[in-house]
């Protein structure tokens, strides 16, 4: 078996050191109050909310359940207009609240859900739209409000990867009626298991914050149905940690995905284009080969060197067993070609460089 140290796997948990952690901890050990919205998870709100500039953010114990409570809360158990191409939580959860997905295909470069093709598939049963601003790629916000507001549909985002993405000088959170983020270990800001959910009105705050505590009013009232998706003081703990090295860690980020778009040889390879008057968050790297053969090619070769890239997104998620499936051309061929390259804070020049060597000799072979 080989080092373990020396396999490169496509991200790395940021983590921030132990001292530090636990002196966040013992605020939660020393109060006796390790949840229930504690001071350390309001203290976190604070500083989300200031980082990320937003006038609101329910913090929450993992990314998915904001999914479920927002669908739970505009869905109406009905049609659902979706993107294929996302992770297989943003299609589950509308399944899990008894909705239906409704694929609309993607674009080809921005990989968003392609607005063009959304009033094609809306019907007199459509509720919702819920798309995916996907590796912190702005949605065309603006096109998918006119259509919202024409057909009286609600907007959700998933914003799971998007954290520090402002689209248009503002935070890409303001944009839809709720937008949700995961802050799981793998993602850019980590609480280990976290996430939050951003209402873009009072009416809908009030009934998320609710929502996501069993629907308490008080001890003994009750505004509404809800469910447990509080976030733990042991969760803001480790959030108030990684926070205050959130500028080292994107620095880091941007300079391992620069030298990535300086050294591939773009000739035989397609990058995700970001949308004009986006601050993008460099949260992923996808390459998109010409054909699967070459991914599964460079897969190998990477794979039989210790590096581990990961396959984001595949399946394209119309193929699922839990949905009728229906063609979806753009997503399908996207997904069987894009390969998501190592990414994260400790990722060195030296790997880098055998990880680009060994791409372009593979690309190289199959274009002459
Ligand atoms: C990570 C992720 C989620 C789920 O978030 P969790 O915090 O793991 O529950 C949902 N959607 C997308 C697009 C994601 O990448």
């Amino acid at each position: 078996m080989e080092d373990l140290e020396k396999l490169i796997p496509v991200t790395k948990t940021f983590v921030p050191p132990i001292e530090e952690y636990t002196s966040q901890i013992k605020r939660a050990f020393d109060k006796g109050w390790l949840t229930n919205r504690g001071a350390l998870t309001i203290e976190l709100e604070e500083k989300l909310k200031d980082y990320l500039e937003v006038p609101h953010i329910n913090l929450m114990a993992n990314g998915t359940l904001p999914l479920q409570i927002a669908l739970k809360l505009l869905g109406g158990n009905s049609e659902v207009i979706t993107t294929p191409f996302s992770y297989v939580a943003t299609t589950s959860a509308i399944v899990w609240e008894n909705c239906t997905p409704v694929f609309v295909d993607i674009h080809p470069e921005y990989l968003t859900i392609d607005e063009s093709k959304i009033e094609a598939a809306i019907t007199k049963n459509t509720t919702c739209i819920l798309a995916t601003h996907v590796f912190g790629n702005p949605c065309d916000v603006e096109e998918i409000n006119r259509i919202a507001k024409k057909h009286n549909l609600n907007v959700i985002y998933d914003a799971a990867h998007c954290f520090g993405v402002r689209y248009k000088d503002k935070s890409i959170f303001e944009y839809g009626d709720i937008s949700t983020i995961s802050f799981h270990a793998t993602k850019l800001f980590h609480t280990g298991e976290g996430g939050a959910l951003f209402a873009s009105d009072f009416n809908l705050q009030h009934k998320s914050y609710y929502s996501h505590n069993f629907g308490h009013n008080g001890a003994e009232n009750y505004f509404g149905v809800g469910i447990n998706a509080k976030m733990s003081e042991l969760q803001a703990a480790m959030g108030l940690t990684v926070l205050p090295y959130i500028n080292e860690i994107q620095k880091a980020r941007n300079k391992v995905v620069d030298y990535y778009i300086d050294k591939l040889n773009w000739n035989s390879l397609d990058r995700i284009k970001i949308r004009n008057g986006t601050e993008w968050n460099y949260s992923y790297f996808p390459v998109i080969f010409k054909s699967e053969e070459v991914l599964l090619e460079v897969v190998n070769v990477l794979n039989n060197e210790g590096v581990f890239p990961r396959r984001y997104f595949y399946p394209s998620l119309n193929n699922l067993q839990f949905v009728e499936n229906c063609l979806m051309v753009n997503s399908d061929s996207i997904s069987s070609r894009i390969l998501c390259l190592p990414l994260y804070v400790g990722l060195n020049k030296v790997s880098q460089d055998s990880i680009i060597k060994l791409i372009n000799n593979i690309i190289n072979s199959y274009s002459c």
